[in-house]
């Protein structure tokens, strides 16, 4: 976050990734598979960089990506995507909403986030000097309330942010709220960015991508990266759907963040993104079981659980432990513990960190023996 004197803090997922190497604790901290993915994956990477795809690609992404890209937009949500002109590889998801906020803000602009956000928005609307809003939301259930989305969104409004599933309590948002959002932006003029990293990590329903909802298409940044789908974090690979004139302006500013990104990563993606349905399926479902894992296993420590509906990450009350102040209890939680989390007030602006006092993220993308490991020791703080 970019803090009163213009500085940028050490991000959370830095500090708590070296705490827990330093103490040896279980890292269920920083959101990161322990498991690699598809190997049809790994070895096209293999095979691209010994076929010579080593030299920069276009600055949008290589054809066979971004038309994979535009397969899966159809494969999935029946959206129609033009290769050539709505889709740009990025690095990451990170790099996208990056070049994203720089690209369609001016300083000044009101860019409108859910709160709890995920930590690089807050920092790049202000490196962008633009203005951030928030809508709030809440525990258990982490929805945003109808009249508190309308009253923020206004004649300002430049961008509404919208991350479904949301990282870091893991809901998903009611068709009714996507809907909403498309109509606040429609009536203000507003552009909606959608990070949706997450889309294949949903357990109990299907993923429904807010570009799909009526009217929204025209006026939608759409994001997603492979490090979730794929087990690839480190590959930071990731990419935007937009109309091309929103494409086009973002992409200008891309060229000077990284002009173009890894070049034997790319052809290895999109065989992952041609995979079959039961790929999708079946890390849903296998990460479905570990949450649950991981759930049983805060309970049984005496946390309060909000079950989550899809992604990496399940929000922990420490209030019946104790807690008060969730950046201390992580802190301290690798030494007294042995297991490392993210407090939730990392996500959440210095004047309502007192609403998130309590509250601490885990991961659970890790493997069964290492979720089991994490509740045992956990066990030691009742
Ligand atoms: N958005 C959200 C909601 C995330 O959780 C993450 C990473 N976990 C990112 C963006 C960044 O993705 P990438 O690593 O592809 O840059
Ligand atoms: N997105 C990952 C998380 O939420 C962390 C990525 C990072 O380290 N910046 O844990």
């Amino acid at each position: 976050l970019l803090g009163p004197d213009g500085t940028l803090a050490q991000t959370i997922f830095a500090e708590m990734t070296a705490l827990a190497t330093a103490t040896n604790a279980v890292n269920l901290g920083q959101g990161f598979p322990d498991e690699d993915g598809p190997p049809e994956v790994l070895e096209a990477a293999r095979k691209a960089i010994s076929d010579g795809a080593n030299q920069y690609p276009p600055g949008v992404g290589i054809p066979v990506l971004r038309q994979a890209i535009a397969r899966h937009q159809k494969r999935f949500y029946d959206l129609d995507i033009d290769p050539d002109r709505e889709v740009v590889v990025t690095a990451g998801a990170t790099e996208a909403l990056a070049a994203t906020i720089l690209a369609l803000t001016e300083p000044g602009d009101e860019v409108v986030t859910f709160e709890p956000f995920y930590d690089s928005y807050a920092a790049i609307i202000g490196l962008a000097r633009a203005v951030h809003r928030v809508v709030p939301l809440r525990a258990p259930h982490f929805q945003p309330d109808h009249e508190q989305l309308r009253a923020a969104i206004t004649d300002r409004t430049r961008l509404i942010i919208v991350n479904d599933p949301h990282n870091p309590t893991g809901s998903v948002f009611s068709t009714e709220t996507l809907d909403l959002v498309v109509e606040l932006a429609h009536r203000h003029d507003a552009i909606i960015v959608t990070d949706e990293v997450y889309e294949h990590l949903v357990f109990a329903s299907a993923h429904t991508p807010l570009a799909t909802r009526a009217g929204a298409a025209e006026r939608t940044v759409s994001i997603s990266s492979a490090g979730k789908t794929f087990n690839t974090t480190g590959w930071k690979v990731g990419w935007l759907t937009a109309p091309a004139p929103l494409a086009s302006a973002i992409l200008a500013v891309k060229q000077y963040l990284t002009y173009s990104n890894a070049a034997p990563l790319q052809p290895a993606i999109a065989v992952g993104l041609d995979l079959p349905d039961t790929f999708f399926s079946g890390a849903a479902a296998t990460l479905a079981r570990r949450r649950d894992l991981l759930c049983a296993g805060l309970e049984a420590a005496g946390f309060g659980v909000a079950v989550p509906s899809a992604g990496y990450f399940v929000v922990a009350d420490a209030a019946p432990l104790g807690a008060t102040d969730a950046h201390e209890f992580c802190r301290a939680l690798p030494e007294r513990a042995g297991v490392a989390a993210i407090p939730l007030t990392a996500f959440v602006r210095p004047e309502r960190q007192s609403d998130y006092s309590t509250l601490v993220r885990f991961a659970f993308c890790k493997r069964d023996d290492v979720l089991q490991e994490a509740s045992e020791r956990l066990r030691s703080l009742r």
